[in-house]
């Protein structure tokens, strides 16, 4: 295998060749969660795209340090107070709640946990150190207990724009009055400490006021703290470039002097209707409404790993539409694969091969070192699907070496890279086949019109917790 990896770097707009800091080791950071409301699938595309990096990177055998933190506290602090006041609930209540949600759901895609995994609100002490360097350094002022980021005198020296590629002109023309900037010298400037209102119920002293850190300083105290000042790898959704990233640079730089990150990567959105799936619009669909089947939007009842397989049939830098249509046919490719991996282990190897397998394999790696390009590794596995199949028919033929050599890459990029499980791994087919009988008996009964065996099978049905839903297609179900 002499291809090597070559990773698309926002901050430098190309395509490059990956060089680590220190030989065979990785440090990733990548931005998680808010937990104060559900993760939407929008979300958890990010994470797919980052966990299918991460096992890429965990396969090529480098040792890798992944946080990837929760962000408890912060820019969400109003919002946490309002539904806490409406929900009678404690604010690190809700965070619980949505942190176990959150880790569910990950685990229903058969995301690997990050190796750290830090909260906002454990990190404040590390927040105010880097607030006190930078004001120390003069990039950084106070106003009425609040302390901001000086984003045109750091430009003096530095570039703000230089990760997004944004013009400080442009972005000052482009202001209007924004809430409490009066306290600011410049719209531009971010928070690195906001005084907390009387209503604020999340809050922590500090030199400057009771208050609490800004958002974009969280993740730079974080990544920094537990990968150092500068790392290889941060990531997060094309919506953060700017102005999260922007901000984690230009913070990076006032207090240490160095640039944070080495390569910037950022994943493409999921949208539903054409529109960027997103929580304030309402234009959301959450995985579990999707693994029910209850929702307005899809046809039926998707499997996670069929989600994630779907996923993976897009390039992480490309936008990917949701739709009915479209999943539908991942769900075809998905079995079709599945099938072609099952036969694997029962086709027969002989003394030679009717076709070049290690240029197969390779072709896997070649299309994963090109920017973890996973629609052209999917079409490579599909190849050997076909050929796998012209094996078990006869027309195609295998040493046993070359056999070997297909199982383990096969297994390694199937399971291991893309994170795709099968149907009997993740304990659904049982049931899928149980219900394909149980539909079929209702199918019977209703062409005899036979309406009381029919009802009682869906009542009983939805006793169990299993909805059944009739169209002029047929029938479909779903469970809670
Ligand atoms: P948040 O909890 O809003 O900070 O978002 C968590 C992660 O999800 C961030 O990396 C966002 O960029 C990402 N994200 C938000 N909306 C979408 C979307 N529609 N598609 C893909 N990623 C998204
Ligand atoms: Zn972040």
């Amino acid at each position: 295998m002499d291809s090597q990896l070559h990773i698309y770097n926002t901050l430098k707009g190309d395509k490059e060749l990956f060089k680590p800091i220190t030989e065979g080791q990785i440090g990733m950071y990548v931005c998680g969660p808010t937990v104060y409301s559900d993760v939407h699938l929008g979300n958890c595309r990010t994470f797919i795209s980052f966990d299918m990096i991460y096992r890429y990177l965990l396969h090529s055998n480098y040792k890798v340090r992944y946080v990837r933190n929760i962000t408890d506290a912060g820019h969400l602090e109003a919002s946490l107070a309002g539904k806490t006041r409406l929900d009678q609930l404690e604010p690190m209540e809700i965070v619980q709640k949505y942190t176990v949600g959150f880790h569910d759901v990950m685990g229903m895609f058969n995301n690997h946990p990050p190796s750290i995994e830090p909260a906002a609100t454990g990190h404040i002490i590390e927040q105010i150190e880097i607030v006190k360097t930078i004001l120390d350094k003069g990039l950084a002022y106070e106003s009425n207990g609040s302390v901001y980021f000086d984003v045109e005198k750091f430009n003096k020296e530095e570039n703000y724009g230089e990760l997004s590629g944004r013009k400080i002109e442009d972005l000052l023309s482009g202001t209007r009055d924004l809430d409490g900037q009066d306290e600011k010298r410049s719209p531009l400037d971010f928070a690195l400490w906001k005084k907390a209102s009387d209503s604020h119920i999340m809050r922590w002293p500090s030199p400057w006021s009771d208050g609490f850190p800004g958002w974009h300083l969280e993740c730079t105290a974080m990544s920094t703290k537990y990968l150092g000042d500068t790392f290889d790898i941060h990531g997060g959704g094309m919506d953060l470039k700017f102005p999260h990233h922007e901000c984690e640079v230009a913070q990076g730089k006032a207090s240490t002097g160095k640039s944070p990150v080495n390569y910037w990567l950022h994943a493409n959105m999921l949208t539903l209707n054409g529109q960027k799936m997103s929580k304030s619009t309402g234009n959301t669909i959450l995985p579990g409404e999707l693994f029910s089947g209850d929702n307005d939007i899809m046809d039926k009842a998707y499997h996670p790993t069929v989600v994630r397989f779907f996923m993976m049939q897009a390039h992480y830098r490309s936008i990917l539409d949701f739709s009915s249509a479209a999943l539908t046919a991942s769900e075809k490719g998905f079995t079709k694969l599945m099938n072609a991996m099952a036969e694997l282990e029962s086709v027969a190897g002989g003394s030679d091969s009717s076709f070049e397998v290690k240029d197969l394999t390779e072709s896997f790696y070649a299309a994963m070192n090109d920017d973890f390009n996973t629609p052209v590794l999917v079409a490579r596995l599909f190849d050997a699907a076909t050929w796998i199949n012209k094996i078990k028919s006869g027309e195609a033929s295998i040493s046993n070496a070359d056999l070997e050599l297909l199982k383990k890459e096969m297994k390694a990029f199937v399971f291991d890279v893309l994170g795709i499980r099968t149907l009997d791994a993740s304990g659904g087919n049982e049931l899928d086949a149980a219900m394909d009988i149980v539909l079929e008996l209702r199918k019977n009964a209703r062409e005899q019109k036979d309406w009381g065996t029919s009802d009682l099978i869906r009542d009983r049905l939805k006793d169990a917790g299993i909805t059944v839903k009739d169209s002029a297609e047929g029938s479909t179900w779903s469970s809670n």
